[in-house]
């Protein structure tokens, strides 16, 4: 249903790479579409290997879902009441890889405002949402308790906090640690080469020599702006303020929250980060929205990201060197160009405004 616009991917075999068949599976999960591809794998052994994923990929829903029954619900009950709740290793590393990027985005990124994406009308999967936004007071009551995932430890198999306003939230990571998960997995089964994609964000990876991937990255308004090719193991994952947003009286509210105001992100539409693990790109791109056009840059820097794309409201790329290096623009030909009023899906808009920032 949110397909992501930014990212589309095609397989290219170059010569006799590829001669086992392609697998394909896709499935409704995490509220989005889920391709998995498979290449250089048996076929009976794909199927196999597909519908685990597809079960694992499940739990994981079930499990880390925010508002439907489960165990990070009753979590975020029990620490509402200052009770404890039992949990799974999945879930600690979760939790503990939020704590530490939390810390590592001067809390940009913050996955302990559960309360604060209910506050404005996110929980819910019936799209478009047009429910008001909350009032200041309500936000500024928020605010009063500062819930963080610092406030979050651990007692034997179960987990607390010393406050009770922290209401977990992975909305902003799952997805990088599902891939990941999921990545392991493929490798550990022998899966030669394979994407993992949850609408449009993914990991893809390759160890066939000649078999690459390549990702087409598109614009968030219109057209493709070029392709990044994968030829060892990549995740890309863009966040967004185009996709899921409340929309009130004319207003739109994006679903990315700054967790110092309170309120949603505005000045950048979208950020695309290229890293080695899904973990690290997806949370990545959602403190670089956070941090906005004045801030994405040092956050970047402090992060140690290297690839990173930033589209402004204005339609303009910032690119850092290393996704300049990453990512072939595409240039139409002359007849192409004669297309680009007609057909936006394939052509890109000739000459992107882009800046280099180093
Ligand atoms: P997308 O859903 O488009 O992939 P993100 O990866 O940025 O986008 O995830 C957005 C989700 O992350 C929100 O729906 C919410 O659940 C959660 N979230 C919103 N703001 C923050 C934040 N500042 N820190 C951590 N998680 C957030
Ligand atoms: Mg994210």
């Amino acid at each position: 249903m949110f397909k992501k616009s930014i990212v589309f991917i095609t397989l290219i075999c170059s010569l006799s790479a590829c001669q086992k068949p392609v697998e394909y599976a896709q499935f409704y999960i995490f509220g989005t579409l889920v391709d998995i591809t498979l290449a250089d794998v048996d076929k009976v052994e794909a199927q196999q290997i597909l519908a685990q994923v597809q079960q694992d990929l499940q739990q994981m829903h079930n499990d880390w879902h925010p508002w439907e029954p489960g165990m990070l619900v009753d979590i975020n009950r029990a620490f509402a009441e200052g009770r404890c709740a039992p949990l799974d290793q999945k879930l600690k590393e979760l939790i503990v890889a939020s704590q530490t990027l939390e810390k590592q985005t001067g809390g940009s990124f913050n996955a302990g405002i559960g309360g604060l994406v209910s506050l404005w009308g996110f929980h819910t999967s019936d799209y478009p949402i047009h429910t008001p936004p909350p009032s200041t007071a309500a936000i500024d009551k928020w605010l009063q308790f500062q819930p963080s995932t610092q406030s979050v430890y651990f007692q034997g198999d179960s987990v607390c906090s010393s406050n009770p306003a922290t209401q977990l939230d992975f909305g902003g990571i799952a997805k990088g640690y599902a891939v990941d998960l999921i990545v392991d997995k493929l490798k550990a089964a022998g899966v030669g080469a394979a994407i993992v994609n949850t609408g449009g964000d993914l990991r893809a990876y390759s160890q066939v020599e000649r078999q690459y991937w390549h990702i087409a990255v598109r614009h968030p308004q219109q057209g493709l702006i070029g392709l990044i090719e994968i030829t060892a193991d990549d995740a890309v994952f863009t966040s967004g303020n185009y996709q899921r947003y409340v929309e009130h009286q004319g207003q739109r509210y994006a679903h990315i929250l700054d967790p110092r105001t309170g309120r949603p992100v505005s000045d950048i539409v979208s950020v695309t980060v290229l890293a080695s693990s899904g973990l690290q790109a997806d949370a990545a791109a959602t403190a670089l929205m956070v941090a906005g056009l004045k801030g994405w840059h040092e956050l970047s820097k402090s992060l140690q990201l290297e690839a990173v794309l930033v589209v402004d409201e204005a339609g303009k790329l910032y690119m850092t060197p290393a996704m300049d290096a990453r990512l072939a623009l595409y240039e139409p030909d002359e007849d192409e160009i004669a297309e680009v009023e007609t057909n936006t899906e394939k052509t890109a808009k000739v000459g992107w405004e882009i800046e280099i920032v180093k």
